[in-house]
């Protein structure tokens, strides 16, 4: 795998070659942003290019140095990683002696640290200790998805590289160059939001199961039932273990949304989200008006949005509730909740 291999995140590669031929790579390297978005797999084409026998800014991916590392059986490339919830003193100390002597096979010695978040006290101090006098052999690359648990004097000695999540396009498009159906690469795009580590792990099925879930509390809000068990599964009882799973059924919800918007504005049935879904949509395309589609759909995007500022769950869900009330519910049932 080298540059062009890694999905997304273009500007990171971009920077990260252009270091490389001018043969200025920073010593030490802060990769962050959500997970499954590359930054490992990144780090590791940085180790080959950096070590690499043919070429000196991307890994060509056939010579001794870029196989070796790939298999993880390079002795000058090691990811260093968390023992249950820390990293260990130990490991880091380890790091350290290594960290000074000249690197065995290769031009550098690389490190990897991974979850970076997970430093205990005594290791981010040992770590900051390396980094405030790094020796020009060797390179370190820290990687986190939550750079605001990272000792600020760590994060001012590396250079920042943010990550971004990877385009549904761009997933789906890989996806489909796995061998995926076109429909359901694209099915699986919409629901990984921009994780394509996710989206290589996931079972169909689950998916399937999570999209048939969400199907039966949209069809639930537009035939105005009992939104009930909605509220039993994501409201009150296990509130913050399900914020990423409500985070799914709302954008699953959304996407049912945007197709019965579609439907009913005659749109090219090409373009629907959930094909698969396209005769359900349709049973439910005389019940609400296109306004009130639009104002469900601008509620759900703004409940998602609350979610990503880890607003109170009840909060979230009763604004969308109470919101949708005035089309669909009155406020003395709902009050029962
Ligand atoms: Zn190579």
């Amino acid at each position: 795998m080298g540059f062009d291999d890694v999905l997304g995140n273009s500007r990171v590669r971009k920077v990260l070659r252009l270091a490389l031929q001018k043969g200025r790579v920073p010593n030490s390297l802060l990769f962050t942003g959500p997970e499954g978005v590359g930054k490992k797999s990144l780090a590791l084409v940085l180790a080959k290019a950096i070590n690499c026998l043919k070429r000196h800014d991307d890994a060509c991916d056939e010579c001794a140095a870029c196989r070796a590392i790939e298999a993880g059986r390079f002795p000058d490339v090691q990811e260093i990683k968390p023992e249950g919830q820390i990293i260990k003193v130990e490991r880091v100390r380890e790091m350290r002696q290594l960290a000074y002597l000249r690197p065995m096979a290769g031009e550098k010695r690389v490190f990897i640290i991974t979850e970076a978040e997970k430093l205990s006290d005594a290791s981010a101090n040992t770590l900051l200790k390396i980094l405030e006098e790094p020796p020009f052999f060797s390179q370190f690359i820290l990687i986190t998805h939550n750079p605001d648990l990272i000792l600020s004097t760590i994060k001012s000695r590396c250079q920042i590289l943010p990550f971004v999540p990877i385009s549904k396009a761009e997933i789906a498009g890989a996806l489909e160059e796995k061998g995926y159906p076109e429909d359901r690469a694209r099915i699986i795009a919409l629901y990984v939001g921009g994780n394509f580590g996710e989206a290589l792990d996931l079972e169909w099925e689950e998916i399937q199961e999570k999209r048939r879930e969400a199907w039966t509390i949209f069809r639930s809000f537009l035939k105005n039932e009992e939104p009930a068990s909605f509220l039993r599964n994501y409201g009150f009882v296990r509130r913050s273990i399900v914020r990423d799973d409500l985070e799914k059924t709302l954008k699953i919800m959304a996407s049912f949304c945007r197709d019965l918007i579609l439907v009913k504005e005659k749109g090219d049935p090409g373009l629907l989200l959930n094909p698969d879904f396209a005769g359900d949509i349709r049973t439910l395309e005389n019940g609400w008006s296109l306004e009130q589609c639009w104002r469900c759909l601008g509620r759900i995007d703004a409940a998602i949005s609350g979610l990503n500022r880890y607003m109170n769950m009840s909060l979230i869900i009763s604004a969308f509730y109470s919101l949708l009330g005035e089309d669909t519910y009155d406020r003395d049932r709902l009050s029962r909740f």
